[in-house]
C-alpha cells in the first residue's frame, strides 16, 4: 500500500539524544524540504537534514519565543501551501505540553494534509534515566502528567492538589522545577505524606544528565539547590524505587 506523505509532519524529537528519535520521524525529517524547530528538539538531529532544505528556528530564547505561536501557526500553513514538505519538529511527544494541538487544529482548519508523529517524552526518558519505573504493581497502578507553569493569566488554577494526592499515583511534573517547593507544599497540604520520594531528573538522555533523590520535605526546604533546565520532577513510591520496595517487603515482614 502506497499511502502519501502529508504536507507537515508534527514530529517529536524526543527529549534530546538523537537516537531517540522514532523511524518514522527521521524518516520524515530526511525527507523535509523545510524543518521548523524549537531548541529542546535536539539540535543534532539537525544533521540528517537534506542539506537544501530551509530550516526556521521558532523556540524560546531567554524566555522569549523567537515567534510567537500564531506566527509558527502561519508559517506551517504557508510552507505547506508553497507545496512543500515540512516538518515541525517539537521536542519529546508532540501532543503533551508541545502546543501540538493548536498546530493540528490550524493546519486541519486551512485544509491541510497533516499527520503526528509521536515520541518519547520527557517523562518516560527521566524515568528511563533515574532507573524509576513510572508505574510498579507494587506501588504505582498509574501515572499523571502535570504541568507546573499554567498559562499565565489563568484565573484561577485548574490543579487539584488535594485530589492529585488522593491518587497516591505517579506525578510527572512537566515545567515545574523553578516552582516545585510551592508544589511540593501543595501536596502535603492536599495530604501526601512528607517523606514521599522524589527524583528530579535534569537533562534525560543528554550528556549532563543528572538525577537528584530526594523526599518532599527536602524540596519545602529548599535542598535541591540549583537544577539545570530541562528537569523533569517524578513524585511517588517509585521515586525512590529500591527503598520503596525494601520498605514494602519490611511491611510484608511484620504483618508475617
Ligand atoms: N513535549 C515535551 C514537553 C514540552 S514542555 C515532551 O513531551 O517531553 C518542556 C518541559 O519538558 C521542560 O520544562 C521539562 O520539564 C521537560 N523536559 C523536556 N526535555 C527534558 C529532558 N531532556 N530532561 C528533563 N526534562 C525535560
Amino acid at each position: 500500500m502506497n499511502i502519501a506523505v502529508p504536507m507537515v509532519s508534527l514530529v517529536g524529537a524526543g527529549p534530546g539524544d538523537p537516537e531517540l528519535i522514532t523511524v518514522r520521524g527521521l524518516k520524515r525529517l530526511q525527507g523535509a524540504e523545510v524543518v521548523v524547530y524549537d531548541e529542546l528538539a535536539g539540535a543534532e538531529l539537525l544533521a540528517f537534514v537534506r542539506p537544501d532544505a530551509e530550516l526556521v528556528f521558532v523556540g524560546k530564547r531567554c524566555g522569549k519565543h523567537a515567534l510567537e505561536q500564531e506566527r509558527i501557526n502561519a508559517l506551517l500553513v504557508e510552507k505547506a501551501r508553497e507545496g512543500k514538505r515540512v516538518v515541525r519538529l517539537k521536542g519529546g511527544d508532540p501532543f503533551i505540553f508541545g502546543r501540538g494541538g493548536e498546530e493540528l487544529a490550524e493546519l486541519a482548519g486551512a485544509g491541510i494534509a497533516v499527520e503526528v508523529v509521536p515520541g518519547v517524552t520527557a517523562a518516560a526518558a527521566a524515568g528511563a534515566a533515574a532507573g524509576v519505573p513510572l508505574t510498579h504493581r507494587e506501588l504505582s497502578s498509574g501515572v499523571i502528567f502535570l504541568t507546573g507553569h499554567e498559562k499565565p493569566g489563568k484565573p484561577e488554577s485548574s490543579i487539584d492538589w488535594r485530589a492529585l494526592a488522593a491518587t497516591r499515583m505517579t506525578l510527572c511534573i512537566y515545567m515545574g522545577v523553578k516552582k516545585i517547593a510551592s508544589i511540593a507544599e501543595n501536596l502535603v497540604e492536599g495530604g501526601l505524606p512528607i517523606e514521599t520520594p522524589v527524583a528530579i531528573v535534569s537533562r534525560a538522555s543528554w550528556a549532563g544528565q543528572q538525577t537528584f533523590l530526594l523526599t518532599l520535605s527536602e524540596l519545602i526546604r529548599g535542598e535541591h539547590g540549583e537544577v539545570p533546565a530541562p528537569a523533569l520532577a517524578i513524585i511517588g513510591a517509585v521515586a525512590n524505587h529500591p527503598r520503596g520496595v525494601a520498605i514494602l517487603a519490611e511491611a510484608a515482614g511484620n504483618r508475617a
